[in-house]
């Protein structure tokens, strides 16, 4: 008999039928009549059960037929009498395939916090809201490709291995082929670098938005969508040291088109994870309520996480300037009871207790900011009319901060090596960078978006580590 996934057999299109379902047992339950096992096999949030009847099933027979172990069994599907559930399976046979010692096994029936589980990030894509986070990061990983593909954009592979270092976008790895326990040294007693990656100094990518743009000025619009590196050694809850990011890049593009664009997307790729992924949604909304019950009145979230996910589908991003933002946070009742920590100053740069001001007192909705000073940003990003500012944004979320960066870039040779010579960046070491500016150089824009802060503002998970399956944060690297 062929093995049918849970989610199929809930759809009861083989009502009447004999099926073979295998996976995991998450409980069992019953009296001296009747057992009760609810079993998952991670297609679906809801389990299957499983009535297993004690004389045919008795005590004996089900001993090792525990939480956590696995199973086959065959069974008739049938309409399901108890609530709660459409279908259920009247068991014939139950195999066990690998048994889970109840005396150690660490995921009993009892609810365990996010930081347990994060000691245990081997087993905890086995409980109910790590299978829906998952699940959502896959269907939005998916739909990333599918709005670009529907639009034309060539995807684009750029390097992980680099002797570029994105001009700062981040601190970085070094890649090394250097024996480590037998490092070369220079005459002074130095490391010797010249032996680095068979010659030559590299690092592990923060950005291949460089590399990205190459491409653009060929294809027209391109995206990557890839992991990125950032020797983060600080313990956010928005920071990783290893993350993916989706960065376009689109040739004769400006700042409007590009905001317009990133926004589309954002909008696309949550009505599509709301559509495909409705129940997982459902229960990630439904344990936000719970730890909310948990909290003081002020602090609890206005809106429940499929109407805040519904408000962003289908309300504009708010659009301000940094100027305007600068403004808004100067004369909020926050600055004048000197409620932030950070200095709010024309030409500083916005820190996260601002955004999040921005995005969750002031607006309450996603904003976008433009025109920062140029400053605080960096060489590529194209000087504006006013000389002191850029055609930058950021886009903020609640609840998160920013979760892009972007810009139209300078495409004007003359503008961008006076600034790349103002900051004292190489423009020999940047030839091919700069060849894009001289043979038919033209207008062009994109934006980075960190996957995972997209993922984590779709299922409303506070830590940036709960939303990656193998998160890598400091000393945090052994699976
Ligand atoms: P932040 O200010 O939060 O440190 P950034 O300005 O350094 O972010 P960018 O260089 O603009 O980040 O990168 C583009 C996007 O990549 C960011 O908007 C964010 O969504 C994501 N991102 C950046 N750093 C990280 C990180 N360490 N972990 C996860 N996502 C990140
Ligand atoms: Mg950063
Ligand atoms: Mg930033
Ligand atoms: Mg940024």
């Amino acid at each position: 008999m062929q093995r049918t996934k849970i989610k199929e057999l809930l759809t009861g299109a083989e009502v009447g039928n004999d099926v073979l379902l295998k996976g995991w047992v998450r409980t069992k339950r019953g009296n001296k009549y009747v057992n009760f096992i609810a079993v998952t096999d991670g297609s679906t949030i809801q389990n299957l059960q499983v009535v297993a009847d004690a004389e045919k099933f008795p005590e004996e027979t089900l001993k090792d037929v525990t939480t956590g172990a696995s199973v086959a069994i065959t069974g008739e599907l049938v309409a399901s009498q108890g609530k709660g559930q459409a279908y259920e399976v009247i068991a014939k046979t139950i195999e066990v395939l690998g048994k889970a010692d109840p005396e150690t096994y660490p995921l009993q029936k009892k609810a365990h916090s996010l930081e347990f589980l994060r000691e245990i990030a081997h087993l905890r894509f086995r409980t109910n809201t790590f299978g829906a986070v998952f699940r959502v990061r896959n269907t939005l990983a998916f739909a990333v490709h599918k709005f670009f593909n529907e639009r034309g954009f060539v995807y684009m592979h750029t390097p992980i291995v680099t002797a570029s270092d994105a001009e700062g976008a981040g601190e970085m790895f070094r890649v090394t082929t250097l024996d480590l326990d037998n490092l070369p040294r220079t005459d002074e007693g130095k490391i010797d670098f010249e032996e680095d990656f068979f010659g030559r100094a590299t690092n592990l990518t923060v950005s291949g938005q460089l590399e990205g743009e190459l491409a653009a000025m060929a294809f027209s619009d391109i995206y990557t969508f890839g992991p990125t590196f950032r020797a983060e050694n600080s313990n956010t809850a928005r920071h990783l040291a290893e993350f993916w990011m989706i960065e376009p890049e689109m040739a004769f593009y400006d700042l409007k088109m590009n905001a317009d664009l990133a926004e589309d997307f954002i909008r696309y790729v949550i009505r599509y994870a709301m559509e495909q992924n409705r129940e997982d949604l459902e229960f990630l909304a439904q344990r936000l309520q719970e730890e909310d019950k948990a909290k003081p009145q002020q602090e609890r979230q206005e809106m429940t996480l499929l109407e805040k996910l519904e408000f962003v589908v289908s309300n504009q991003f708010e659009r301000i300037t940094y100027t305007d933002a600068i403004d808004i946070l100067v004369n909020s009742p926050a600055y004048k009871k000197k409620k932030f920590q950070y200095e709010v100053a024309w030409g500083v740069d916005l820190q996260s207790e601002h955004e999040r001001y921005l995005v969750e007192k002031h607006f309450k909705k996603p904003v976008i900011v433009t025109d920062y000073p140029k400053d605080i940003k960096s060489f590529y990003m194209r000087l504006n009319d006013d000389g002191k500012t850029v055609a930058a944004m950021d886009i903020l979320a609640p609840g998160i901060g920013e979760i892009v960066g972007g810009s139209q870039r300078e495409e004007r040779l003359e503008l961008l090596t006076q600034r790349m010579d103002e900051i004292g960046i190489p423009t020999e070491e940047m030839w091919w960078y700069l060849d894009t500016r001289r043979y038919g150089g033209c207008p062009h824009a994109g934006f980075g978006l960190g996957f995972e802060r997209l993922v984590q503002f779709v299922t409303g998970m506070g830590n940036i580590r709960d939303v990656i399956p193998f998160p890598r944060t400091p000393k945090n690297a052994e699976f």
